[in-house]
């Protein structure tokens, strides 16, 4: 395959050197020699020395991504199922476990390839293309795919904007159609995913193990408020752990339906447990008034949202929705505070909860604190990939 030399601007060239896996858009010189989604590029120094290989995709994060530190290296059918491959065997043990059936299998950057992610749904495989570029790859990678694993079904989201370029592309693969929706399970519990109905297949399997911990330790007896709820999985866990009443609250005309489907696949009585469709800011407000106190709050803001009275940026506005939950948790109550906004770390995460329990006058501890689970392989010399944060705060 051809391969075109691209000049890094001098700043850039340690940055690139020392791991730093993303191609950003103000790093290189030869713009103009950036032609054609998925070309492979040799970024070099002014020199003309090789630095690192990568691919040519745009994504909102930059320009492509690095694939390999190695000159020789091939970026070839061999390159992607070694890479594949390798993803595959360091989740060896998820595909054992029967009690969980939903898992990711190849995580961007994380597993060598930005712009890519692979997920596992009890046989069915879902593709993830964040760039023309990395789909321009697309043979290579679902041949891997098909010749190392077994599998029932392949689906993929193509997560760029052709154009309409690609557009009779379906969402299907190869294998065999799922029967929609397929139910996973997660620590035992059912979960219903449809892989063919846009960007979100109604479950988020990164909040794994804040589900189990809610269902294991902080449910039992409790009068759970879910916000930002969308189709209950949280609900779902606290019920399941006991909790004596769940209240899941979210804006989307959708989440009803979807969240009645989760508690009835799980033999929860839908009736016995509140979803509530209203902006959650005007449900804090409406708690406020009706004098509603619960013993555990949960928040899972989308990172940005733009309601009819509301815009809502996780960096900017988190500790004001903080104040808002510590109003109406009880005494000795757990607020968890969850966040997958890349643009700030777990420090400046916790100054906005110092913040909001500082101005509420109200003394909190920190009992438990999650970050992305393990097959959610991050890149340590890309801190952005760890951009889950998640809190349990205890309010004195
Ligand atoms: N906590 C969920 C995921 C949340 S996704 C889970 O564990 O599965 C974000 C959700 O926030 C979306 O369903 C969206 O409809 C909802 N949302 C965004 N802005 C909102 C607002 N102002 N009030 C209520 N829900 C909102």
């Amino acid at each position: 395959m051809n391969e075109t030399n691209i000049r890094l601007k001098k700043n850039f060239i340690d940055k690139i050197a020392g791991g730093y896996p993303l191609i950003e858009k103000n790093a290189v010189i030869d713009t103009d020699k950036l032609t054609h989604e998925g070309m492979v590029i040799n970024l070099v120094d002014n020199n003309g020395k090789f630095v690192a290989k990568g691919y040519y995709g745009k994504q909102n994060k930059g320009n492509g991504w690095v694939l390999t530190y190695n000159e020789r290296d091939r970026i070839d059918y061999d390159y992607f199922r070694n890479e594949v491959e390798k993803a595959i065997n360091l989740r060896k043990e998820m595909y054992d476990d029967r009690e969980t059936t939903a898992f990711r299998v190849f995580n961007g950057e994380g597993d060598n390839i930005g712009g890519l992610t692979i997920d596992y749904y009890d046989g069915y495989y879902l593709i993830n293309w964040y760039s023309e570029g990395i789909y321009m790859f697309r043979e290579h990678i679902i041949k891997a795919l098909t010749e190392i694993t077994e599998y029932k079904g392949i689906y993929q989201k193509k997560r760029f904007s052709d154009g309409g370029k690609y557009i009779d592309e379906d969402d299907f693969v190869t294998g065999e159609r799922a029967d929609f929706p397929i139910i996973i399970k997660e620590n035992g519990i059912n979960f219903a995913v449809y892989l063919n109905e846009g960007a979100m297949v109604g479950f988020f399997i990164d909040q794994r193990d804040v589900r189990n911990m809610i269902k294991e330790k902080y449910a039992k007896d409790k009068n759970v408020l879910n916000t930002f709820s969308y189709t209950g999985a949280f609900s779902v866990f606290a019920a399941k752990g006991g909790a004596k009443k769940t209240t899941s609250v979210d804006l989307a005309n959708r989440s009803r339906k979807k969240t009645i489907e989760q508690f009835i696949i799980n033999n929860i009585n839908p009736d016995e447990q509140d979803i509530i469709v209203e902006d959650v800011f005007k449900y804090f407000k409406y708690a406020v008034k009706k004098r509603l106190l619960f013993d555990l709050v949960i928040l899972d803001p989308p990172s940005f949202a733009k309601s009819k009275k509301h815009i809502f940026s996780a960096s900017k506005d988190y500790t004001n929705l903080l104040k808002e939950a510590i109003l109406i948790t009880e005494k000795s109550g757990i607020i968890i505070a969850s966040t997958n906004c890349s643009s700030f770390d777990m420090k400046r995460f916790k100054e906005f909860v110092d913040k909001a329990f500082h101005e509420t006058n109200t003394e909190y501890n920190i009992v438990e604190e999650f970050y992305l689970p393990t097959d959610f392989k991050i890149n340590t010399k890309y801190k952005e990939s760890n951009y889950l944060k998640v809190l349990f705060i205890k309010k004195s």
